[in-house]
């Protein structure tokens, strides 16, 4: 389709051309900046609505997200309270065949006074399986059902780099924490391809209608985060059936990677069958970093920090053994993988950093662009070793709003001008990509970017307001950011002839509007590809 967009507001994110009016398309691709090739079918007068680069989350857990579509909501709001939440089980229980699952999930302790309790849940969904995942995904709480499944209803039970929490008599209470949680995988895992595919395309959906064009994928195949071994193939179905709607980056879960066999001399120590790497696809699906998780969640204070988290004398801990880790991620990068690790605490930063730094000094390569995912509780000399070794910071705006109280909580005054940095990062050169860790929290691309730019916790306390960043920083963030962390900024971010035609078309500029609007600007429509995705009406129905 020959598609141009006249009398709009175009912001490129290309520095040598900021600015433009009209942006044409064609063959999926932008093909002119302000000027109308002769043969446009279709010229679109936009009324001086605003133009940008379709957004690319940089964090996301698609199928998490889509599969929570059809889950009890127990976010708050809607749910306040514990006896709402228990209620809310109670009314899907009603719906749910004995011995079904009744899964939940977005509930937060903090906000609830509590974690949800077994007995309470067996009450209100009396011989169903239930399974709530906190709002963080580093937790869960089951009943009585689910846990006799598992074998642990009765007494406390070792899990290393987990925790099955039990009360002062010894009774485990439901809540399982990290790698404990991964024990109601195995009630579930794998699910069928078709579940997921099915999730994949309601998240698909909304994703269009919030002006996401790419998304990158935090992990599949492995570890917690995993629905199947074989999820790359639910992306390729919804592919094929014309459902994925946006672009995909898949990171692959370090526990999938593998020998290989190959000759000594290719490196190729830890790997995917075949010899399938970082950058492997086109631009609908392609293959990203590989996933590694250092540590775990800092609401749930579980993250590995140097310092006790406040009030308590606890520390977190990491997921893995320290050196087992760092051995992975440099065989990783030595197979020529960009490696993306989890780590939240200042600890696990460190073991995060440590592990990039030997990986560059054994086996140099050129811009590699690892990534530490989150990067939450960070030192002032992390940032600049951070910088120095090229690691992209990948932290999430909107966690600010709703987990920032919980946050605030659990580092204690002293830390909190080390929390989810930005301002920063970028004074240190850094690169800062747009990321939600949606289902984790909301995942509009404007809440997020609302969010790095007004920097306030859900009851209206500053988030370390130093780190806030100019709404043009957070759009910037939130497209060519992205694509530079996936390494695609040549292919898409920006808008510039040649590239890939992703747009999202906005009611108003959020760079020119006060802070306080940019959540409420109104998506107009979504194009992917040359393609109208999604149109409120002012394509004129050309989607
Ligand atoms: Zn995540």
């Amino acid at each position: 389709m020959h598609l141009v967009l006249v009398n709009g507001n175009v912001l490129t994110m290309d520095p040598s051309r900021p600015r433009a009016s009209a942006v044409a398309v064609a063959g999926g691709r932008i093909t002119a900046l302000d000027e109308v090739p002769p043969g446009s079918e279709h010229v679109v007068d936009l009324r001086g609505a605003t133009v940008l680069p379709g957004f690319h989350d940089a964090h996301n857990h698609m199928i998490g997200f889509g599969m929570s579509l059809a889950e009890v909501e127990l976010s708050t709001p809607p749910v306040g309270r514990l006896d709402e939440l228990y209620a809310a089980i109670a009314r899907r229980a009603e719906t749910t065949a004995p011995g079904e699952w009744v899964i939940g999930a977005g509930y937060d302790q903090n906000k609830l006074g509590g974690h949800p309790h077994r007995d309470a849940l067996d009450r209100a969904a009396p011989g169903r399986r239930v399974w709530l995942r906190h709002t963080s995904g580093h937790m869960c709480v089951v009943n009585t059902p689910v846990l006799a499944a598992l074998g642990i209803d009765a007494a406390a039970t070792e899990i290393p780099g987990g925790r099955v929490a039990v009360d002062s008599g010894g009774r485990p209470t439901g809540l399982l924490e990290e790698r404990a949680q991964l024990l109601v995988g195995s009630l579930v895992y794998p699910y069928p391809l078709a579940e997921l595919t099915d999730a994949i395309a309601r998240a698909a959906e909304v994703y269009l209608k919030e002006g996401v064009t790419s998304c990158t994928e935090a992990g599949i195949g492995g570890g917690w985060v995993a629905h199947s071994p074989a999820e790359l193939a639910a992306y390729a179905a919804a592919r094929e059936q014309g459902r994925l709607g946006v672009r995909v980056e898949l990171m692959a879960a370090r526990e999938v990677l593998h020998p290989l066999g190959a000759h000594p001399d290719d490196n190729l120590v830890a790997g995917l069958d075949l010899g399938i790497t970082t950058g492997f696809g086109d631009d609908w699906l392609r293959l990203g970093a590989v996933k590694a998780f250092a540590d775990g969640s800092l609401v749930g204070r579980t993250a590995a920090v140097h310092d006790p988290y406040q009030g308590s004398d606890s520390v977190g801990y990491l997921q893995a053994d320290a050196g087992e880790l760092t051995g992975a991620i440099i065989a990783a990068h030595r197979s020529g993988w960009q490696v993306a690790t989890h780590a939240i605490g200042d600890l696990a930063i460190d073991l995060a950093l440590d592990a990039y730094a030997r990986a560059l000094a054994e086996y140099p390569r050129r811009d590699p662009r690892h990534r530490i995912e989150h990067f939450a509780v960070v030192q002032p000399r992390q940032v600049a070793r951070a910088a120095a070794l090229g690691v992209i910071a990948v932290p999430q705006g909107r966690f600010a709003t709703e987990l920032g109280d919980g946050m605030l909580a659990a580092v204690g005054p002293g830390r909190h001008e080390w929390l989810y940095r930005q301002r920063s990062l970028l004074d240190a050169g850094m690169v800062l990509p747009g990321s939600s860790d949606r289902p984790v929290v909301a995942g509009a691309p404007l809440l997020g970017i609302a969010d790095m730019v007004n920097r306030r916790t859900a009851s209206g306390a500053p988030f370390n307001p130093g780190e806030a960043v100019s709404a043009a920083a957070a759009v910037r963030a939130w497209t060519w950011g992205s694509a530079y962390a996936s390494r695609q900024e040549h292919v898409k971010g920006s808008i510039a002839p040649g590239l890939l035609a992703d747009l999202v078309v906005l009611s108003e500029d959020p760079t020119a509007v006060s802070p306080d609007r940019i959540a409420g600007l109104e998506v107009l429509a979504t194009i992917v590809g040359g393609q109208c995705r999604y149109d409120a009406g002012t394509l004129d129905g050309l989607s």
